[in-house]
């Protein structure tokens, strides 16, 4: 109960405290922790899609400068060899303000990554974003049908449509590529399944649809019974890591399993995220498990 009353405070507690609790699941602040993080992961033998913090925008000026920040990611990364892929959130390209201006800017982005054989991967926000992120999708796919991916949130009720959709844009010359996690948002019970275990289920029978259709998955979850059951389908229709799935996991959160997963031979790509919005992304990290603020404060006290 104390953790949780901390977790949900934090964004009112001094900045330098909360980075205290942070720090474990944001790279920093600059494009230059994104690489260093990226370099260590990479090390150990993972790979990484990179995310610049930050949601919604106040307007396109704002937007345009979010695709500015993008395109030198891309140069970035480029210039220091590093293979990584990137991952974006609409609402940062101005979504709900012109969907149009929105396309375009995220256009931008996607074919800097197709000229340099690199994929970007188009987040999932909440239900009032899915429309428009999945018309964004297919738009992007059909002219860059190996550069652009989806993510699909197990817990919504629309899944089992959407999924049928995207199968529709499925073929061997524009292969599907999806990022499949549980959905982190809160959401009503008339838009989103509530039962933890339902939402496996779903999550479980997507999962199946999608290697029966040849789909590329990325794997996003650190639930040991969901990687578990996804390793049994694995086996079951015999697919190769890293050109039918890999598993993907964010940055700082459960890395025992994580290199678990490694070790058994499986591709991990770690959600790495930077920017000097990250005081949104973690609250929302240490409110989905307030015991690790105990083990923060603890350690904190140990050192003192
Ligand atoms: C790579 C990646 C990309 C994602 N992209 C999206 C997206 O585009 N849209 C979207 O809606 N959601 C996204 N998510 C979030 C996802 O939807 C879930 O909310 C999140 O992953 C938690 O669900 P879980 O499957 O890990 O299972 P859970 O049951 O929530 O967690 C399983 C176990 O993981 C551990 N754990 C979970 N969180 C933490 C933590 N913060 N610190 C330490 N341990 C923890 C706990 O031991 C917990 O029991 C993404 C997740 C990943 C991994």
């Amino acid at each position: 109960m104390i953790n949780k009353i901390i977790a949900s405070s934090l964004p009112y507690l001094p900045k330098k405290f909360v980075w205290l609790f942070s720090r474990r699941y944001i790279a920093g602040e600059t494009i230059d922790d994104a690489v260093r993080v990226t370099r260590d992961l990479a090390g150990k033998g993972m790979v990484a899609t990179i995310d610049h913090l930050g949601e919604y925008v106040a307007d396109i000026k704002e937007a345009k400068a979010v695709q500015q920040i993008y395109l030198e990611m891309i140069d970035r990364f480029e210039s220091e060899k590093l293979s990584v892929t990137y991952s974006l959130k609409p609402s940062n390209f101005g979504l709900l303000i012109d969907f149009e201006t929105c396309f375009e800017l995220v256009r931008s982005v996607v074919e800097k990554a197709n000229r340099h054989h690199s994929f970007v991967r188009i987040d999932m926000e909440d239900s009032s974003c899915v429309d428009a992120e999945l018309e964004l999708y297919r738009r992007l796919h059909k002219i860059y049908p190996l550069n652009v991916g989806i993510v699909i949130q197990a817990y919504l009720k629309r899944t089992p449509t959407d999924i049928q959709f995207l199968a529709e844009l499925h073929s061997p010359s524009t292969p599907v590529n999806v990022r499949l996690c549980k959905g982190i948002y809160v959401e009503p019970p008339e838009i989103a399944i509530q039962d933890r275990k339902a939402i496996n289920k779903q999550f479980i029978e997507t999962l199946e649809f999608f290697f029966d259709k040849g789909i590329y998955v990325g794997i996003a979850t650190h639930d040991r019974a969901l990687t578990d059951m996804a390793r049994q389908l694995i086996n079951k229709y015999s697919l190769t890591t890293s050109a039918d799935y890999e598993f993907q996991m964010l940055y700082g959160v459960t890395p025992e399993l994580c290199s678990e997963i490694i070790a058994a031979g499986h591709q991990m790509r770690v959600y790495v995220p930077y920017g000097k919005k990250w005081l949104g992304y973690s609250s929302r990290r240490l409110k989905e498990n307030p015991k690790m603020v105990f083990y923060i404060i603890k350690a904190l006290f140990k050192r003192g």
